[in-house]
């Protein structure tokens, strides 16, 4: 049977584990942190559930480009729930729907973030889709578990890779895994690890590529009965994303998520937070605890350098990092490679997986 091995156990390494498995491999799947998921995982506290870095998906309408990818692996089977309104986007205090916006958004909306402002086409590229519909799920980790549940091999938790030889991979805890290898780490990071001869020009064009800015976001929870829960995201100017969850069943939200690009370090978390707080009408009286975290954060639980949620910056095609590496039985997947987002992260684990079986195994698995 054919051996592979997954370095993280981000959404992009959990699809391409899943697909593999579907074609007959072995699969061992790595993941340094103690909860598998990356960006898809979750916390609960006070009894209210926080999605980290998942809060809505698009494309998973009937023939839509996640459905495609989502159906054959049982995904579709989560409970979904079809958000009844298109994004909304909040100008200077004028509100507009995302399907009412022409697209390229262009320099009509800019999002500011530490490196200088970049238009909104560039980090909301992946929003395009949500125009036709948005979906939610009651947690982002529901879709971590169904994947898991596919892997024809094994999981392993708080099992970091230290090193990558050509066809094996070395453990923090000693062991070590041979097959084909597809890293969902950062590529800096995965060939860091790399213990072999790469291409010097290779090399280099990873370092020169830049990383996209970090996220701080508040978790707030609120008093019983204060707001009504809306399933679709507001950004207020282009810097400042507002998500309710945790509905009660009676029409309210239990808990509101706020999001900004950020620096790495954010020197005074809480007054962040509270003038987050206070940009949203409304929100302060009803918020009655709330927890932050910082890019920081992201470094420390997924690696990703100076904690990029995006990864490698979409500036244009010269970005774009190929699954196929130099090193042959090496490959990539994950957000840093295509597009970000759970849509861009699926495409990517398709072609990952294309690379290693071929167009007609992988057509094939997704057929059945
Ligand atoms: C705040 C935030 C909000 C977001 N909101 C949305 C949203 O609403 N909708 C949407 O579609 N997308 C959203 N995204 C983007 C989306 O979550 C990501 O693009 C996607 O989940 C990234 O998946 P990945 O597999 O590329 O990487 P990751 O999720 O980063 O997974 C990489 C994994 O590798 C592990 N790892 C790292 N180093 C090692 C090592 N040496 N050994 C073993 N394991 C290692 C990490 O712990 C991690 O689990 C958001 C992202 C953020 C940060």
């Amino acid at each position: 049977m054919s051996e592979a091995v997954i370095i993280g156990s981000g959404l992009g390494g959990l699809l391409s584990g899943a697909l593999l498995s579907r074609a007959g491999y072995h699969v061992t799947v790595l993941e340094k942190a103690a909860q598998p998921g990356g960006c898809l995982q979750t916390f609960v506290r006070e009894g209210l559930r926080f999605d980290t870095g998942f809060h809505s998906v698009a494309g998973l309408e009937e023939g839509g480009p996640l459905e495609r990818i989502f159906r054959p692996l049982g995904l579709m089977d989560l409970p979904w729930e079809q958000v009844e309104e298109p994004d909304e986007i909040v100008l200077d205090g004028v509100s507009h729907r995302l399907s009412d916006l022409s697209y390229p958004l262009g320099n009509a909306l800019r999002l500011s973030s530490p490196d200088g402002d970049v238009t909104m086409d560039e980090y909301l590229h992946v929003m395009e889709p949500f125009k036709k519909g948005a979906w939610r799920l009651p947690a982002g980790d529901l879709i971590v578990r169904c994947l898991a549940a596919q892997i024809n091999g094994s999981l392993r938790t708080d099992c970091e890779v230290t090193a990558i030889e050509p066809g094996r991979v070395l453990c923090k805890d000693g062991s070590s895994y041979e097959g084909t290898v597809i890293s969902d780490i950062h590529p800096r990071n995965t060939f860091a690890l790399f213990k072999g001869h790469v291409r010097p020009s290779y090399l280099h064009r990873l370092h020169a590529l830049e990383n996209g800015p970090g996220i701080f976001t508040v978790y707030c929870k609120l008093r019983p009965e204060t707001l009504p829960y809306k399933g679709w995201s507001t950004v207020y100017d282009g810097n400042l994303m507002l998500h309710y969850g945790n509905p009660d069943g009676k029409g309210f939200a239990r808990s509101a998520d706020l999001l900004t690009f950020s620096e790495r370090q954010v020197p005074d978390r809480n007054a962040l937070a509270d003038s987050l707080i206070r940009r949203v009408p409304g929100l302060e009286p009803a918020v009655e605890q709330y927890w932050t975290s910082t890019p920081a954060t992201w470094e420390r639980y997924t690696g990703t350098p100076g904690g990029t949620a995006f990864g490698i910056r979409k500036k244009d095609a010269t970005c774009y990092v190929p699954p196929r590496t130099p090193v042959p039985g090496l490959y990539l997947t994950g957000q840093n490679c295509g597009l970000h987002g759970v849509l861009g992260v699926s495409e990517t684990a398709l072609v990952t997986c294309r690379e290693i079986l071929g167009e007609s195994t992988l057509n094939h698995i997704l057929e059945r």
